[in-house]
């Protein structure tokens, strides 16, 4: 048995009734920021300006009297200052269309007939459309397999201007007749605002590339395209910036909004990119809207792709993208990283036991 100590326990029972009195405090400013921040949008200050009102006072660590170094005393009061600064900018903001509300359920979609949101979904084809054959042949063999969802470039962002840039039009043509044939929805990425409506005409989903994301001309007009839009995170974005872009799209009116988490870039030359598996669970906690992970992109490679998309899936991801195509050597884009037939049942069957995608 322990010794027994009054003085020890009357200590520990004075730290915790300390520790409830700093709560309190900590409440106590919070709501006087935030009465600042009222006052302050009042005279026509703006968010930035209510937040800066908060911490414009200098830190009072100056008068401190010990234990602490003032320096580690600052620490903690910045702390609780930041904080107060983040509520006063909310303060008066109109709450994120993108944010989950109390309570709020997942959204759900349905493309051609087909669920976004529950069960996990497969969006698979090739990077880019380069024949009738080779999108045919494509869509035959995967709407075998149960996906649902048929991918291909028409228009393809490419680092290089002397690279493939995709077959334009036809390319759009070629993928809706392929997905029409074999009962598939189809998904096809738009780089210019100006081929959002003639890609609508053709494309089931709208893609906005990571390349994109930022690209609010884009994004606006996705946002008043009828169609349903796969959001590819920015390679540098920071989930802020990705919420605020889907936003771009919300605001419009255009509720029909899949996230696709596709790598971010690092310091790791292994990877075309880092897939975020953070980012998954996050955002399955703050966003109602269905989240799908892109497992080719960020591996830029074919060995790595059952391991990604199962820790894809055990973040809570709804769904994945991967790349297939009849003949990945002879690819005109990401040759490295297509699957091929054979190598995409070998991927079905490692997830899924009856090496179907399951629904
Ligand atoms: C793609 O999906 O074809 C593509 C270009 O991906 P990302 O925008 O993620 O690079
Ligand atoms: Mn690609």
């Amino acid at each position: 048995m322990a010794p027994q100590d009054p003085a020890l326990d009357a200590l520990l029972a004075e730290l915790g009734a300390l520790d409830r009195e700093l709560v309190l405090l900590v409440e106590r400013r919070g709501r006087a920021a935030l009465e600042v921040a009222v006052r302050v949008r009042a005279l026509g200050g703006s968010a930035k300006d209510a937040a800066r009102a908060t911490t414009a006072l200098a830190p009072p660590v100056a008068s401190a009297a010990g234990p602490f170094d003032p320096h580690e005393l600052a620490v903690v009061v910045e702390l609780v200052r930041a904080q107060g600064a983040a509520l006063a900018e909310r303060e008066g903001q109109p709450a994120l269309h993108v944010r989950r509300g109390a309570g709020e359920p997942d959204r759900r979609l349905v493309v051609r007939g087909h669920p976004i949101g529950g069960a996990p979904i497969v969006i698979a084809g090739p990077c880019a459309v380069e024949s009738a054959e080779q999108i045919d042949a494509t869509a035959a063999f995967l709407a075998a397999r149960g996906v649902r969802f048929l991918r291909g470039g028409a228009y393809k962002p490419r680092t290089s201007p002397y690279d493939f840039q995709g077959l334009g039009e036809p390319g759009l043509a070629l993928l809706s007749a392929a997905a029409r044939a074999h009962g598939l929805a189809s998904v096809t990425e738009v780089l210019d605002p100006r081929d959002v409506e003639r890609a609508c005409e053709h494309a089931d989903v709208l893609q906005v590339g990571a390349r994109n994301m930022q690209n609010f001309a884009l994004l606006r007009e996705v946002g008043r395209a009828r169609r349903p839009v796969v959001l590819k995170r920015g390679m540098a974005a920071t989930l802020d910036e990705w919420l605020l872009a889907a936003e771009h799209v919300l605001a419009l009116g255009n509720e029909e909004l899949i996230l696709c988490e596709r790598g971010i870039r690092t310091f790791e030359p292994r990877t075309r990119a880092t897939l975020d598996v953070s980012a998954i669970a996050l955002l399955r906690q703050d966003v109602p809207f269905p989240i799908v992970a892109d497992v080719s992109h960020p591996a830029g490679r074919r060995d790595i792709l059952v391991p990604l998309a199962r820790a894809a899936l055990a973040a809570g991801a709804q769904g994945l993208m991967v790349e297939v195509h009849p003949d990945p050597v002879r690819a005109r884009s990401d040759a490295q990283q297509q699957l091929d037939f054979p190598g995409f049942d070998r991927f079905l069957a490692a997830l899924w036991p009856d090496g179907r995608v399951p629904g």
